[in-house]
């Protein structure tokens, strides 16, 4: 298992601190020793598949909001400031004077 310490201060991604108080802990403890969450076990073990598995879908999160962003951010330009001149299906063709 590879060493996921964080550098001091950093806040530290889900499922790397204590899944009750957010203590620093490793794979040596058996207990968290601030609140004494036992750490080991099969109800452990689901209970970091799971905030594994809620880090990865944050993750993926950040990643679609970024990837939105960027979309908008092309589309905006896009629009018009005469919004008489949008394309409204259904609505015919614009009126001419
Ligand atoms: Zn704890």
């Amino acid at each position: 298992m590879p060493d996921r310490t964080p550098p001091p201060g950093a806040r530290r991604p889900l499922g790397t601190g204590c899944p009750e108080c957010d203590a620093p802990i490793d794979a040596t403890y058996d207990r968290c020793p601030r609140c004494a969450l036992p750490l080991r076990g099969p109800v452990a073990t689901q209970l970091w598949h799971v905030d594994r598995a809620l880090a990865d879908l944050r993750a993926k999160e950040a990643e679609l909001l970024e990837r939105r962003g960027g979309l908008l951010a092309r589309l905006l330009p896009m629009t018009s400031s005469r919004p008489w001149e949008r394309p409204r299906p259904g609505s015919g063709p614009p009126r001419r004077c």
